[in-house]
């Protein structure tokens, strides 16, 4: 007996001078590595940012990998903090799965999914600020440098949050003022920073710059949350053999809406009225047929209850939940594409990968209908991770009319020609579908 418990006291002996070694090889492992000690994520618009803060000065190298395509960034004698480890859906149109991980033995490896082009995310060194290092990601149409596109959204709406932990305190405001003023000293930013919480603390958000953004947006209540049904029921028998979407029932997005302007065209035309004429349009074409059309929003507004104070998530949950609380048959989202470089254009059409087998059908047919109307070129049918077409449970499409950013596209999708030809060529790949 007494040798047993001898035995024991050898092994647990060792044991712990196993263990005390192993955290002493990783103290010496990582002493000259930078920590990963924290990992933000912001969104304003259709804006991403990521920051990435680390405790000592670090290098990085960033690559584009594909199938599917994705930013790596690599931070070479690095450790990431377990607690900066990420795993999330960062649910923009830009940026897809967010993975912060530990590579190797001395490389942390920050990957994001995105469709973008190579020339439409950033990754930049940020000095100041509480860390030694700052590593900024950027992701969306970067072009934004005149004030039309940094349209200020209220506090909540831009906040992502991480789905197990509970989120970081919003970034929003730190995150706007490092992109406002990357070389300020850090004096001066605590103040801001004081300022801030201050204005926080009113209940003021307001600043001269929304202030003018405001006058942009105009938001109007629709006590139906948005919800607007047309039906051709009472089309004559005669129409029956003309028709082939008699009884099918089509739900329309238009998107953005609110204080959520989407997009702004090089000469200052919204994303979200375009969208909304075209599916207005779109909605009157189709009853003409015989269809019965849900519509998300019919005015330029939020469709969350909350309007401007909705999370993006809870604003576009609310366009999934018409479509599917009406058990529509397809669901359709129109949106008009952006880009840094004003060259890009065409026209795209999305589906979620994994979702129903003929939402990649519905897109083609919608992205074919709508080339063949306004004579885009074509910039392929893609898979994607978009909410709403992720959300819906009918086969949903999320169709890139053109791009606004491109003047030529803008241009034409401002004019009312443009408009009915949109939309006519959305009807077009809708029957397309159904036949
Ligand atoms: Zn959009």
């Amino acid at each position: 007996m007494r040798h047993l418990r001898l035995l024991v006291l050898i092994m647990m002996a060792l044991l712990m001078c196993q263990a005390g070694a192993l955290a002493s090889d990783f103290g010496d492992r990582v002493k000259d590595m930078a920590a990963v000690t924290e990992v933000r994520v912001s969104k304003q618009d259709s804006k991403v940012r990521i920051v990435v803060e680390a405790d000592k000065e670090i290098e990085f190298k960033k690559m584009v990998l594909s199938n599917p395509e994705r930013v790596v960034v690599d931070l070479p004698n690095a450790w990431l903090s377990p607690k900066a480890a990420m795993d999330t859906d960062l649910r923009s149109l830009f940026a897809g799965r967010l993975h912060v991980a530990q590579f190797n033995k001395d490389t942390v490896r920050i990957v994001v999914e995105s469709k973008v082009g190579k020339n439409n995310y950033d990754v930049f060194k940020l000095k100041g600020g509480s860390s030694a290092c700052r590593i900024v990601l950027d992701f969306g149409d970067l072009s934004g440098s005149s004030e039309g596109r940094k349209i200020k959204l209220p506090d909540d709406r831009t906040e992502v949050k991480k789905p197990s932990a509970p989120a970081p305190a919003p970034v929003t405001d730190e995150v706007e003022r490092e992109m406002a003023s990357s070389g300020k000293d850090e004096k001066q930013e605590k103040q801001e920073k004081q300022q801030e919480s201050s204005k926080k603390e009113s209940g003021k958000q307001e600043s001269g710059k929304k202030e003018t953004s405001k006058k942009y947006v105009k938001v109007e209540e629709t006590p139906s949350g948005g919800v607007f049904e047309g039906s051709g029921k009472d089309s004559g028998d005669e129409l029956d053999e003309i028709t082939g979407l008699k009884g099918k029932k089509i739900a329309i997005d238009p998107g953005h809406g609110g204080s959520d302007s989407g997009a702004i065209g090089p000469t200052g035309v919204m994303e979200k009225n375009i969208t909304l004429k075209v599916a207005m349009e779109l909605k009157n074409l189709l009853v003409a047929e015989g269809a019965t059309v849900y519509m998300t929003r019919t005015k330029d507004t939020e469709v969350s209850p909350k309007k401007s104070r909705a999370t993006d998530v809870e604003e576009l949950q609310a366009r999934c939940d018409i479509a599917n609380a009406k058990d529509a048959d397809i669901f359709i989202s129109i949106h008009m594409d952006s880009f840094t470089n004003d060259a890009a254009k065409g026209t795209t059409g999305y589906y979620y990968g994994s979702g129903s087998k003929m939402s990649r059908l519905l897109a083609d047919k919608v992205r074919q209908g709508v080339i063949d109307q306004i004579g885009t070129s074509s910039r392929g049918t893609q898979s994607c991770n978009f909410y709403v077409v992720k959300h819906t449970d009918m086969p949903a499409t999320l169709v890139e009319l053109a791009f606004i950013s491109n003047r030529a596209e803008e241009k034409l999708l401002h004019s009312e020609a443009g408009v009915k030809k949109a939309a006519q060529g959305i009807l077009d790949g809708i029957e397309d579908y159904f036949n």
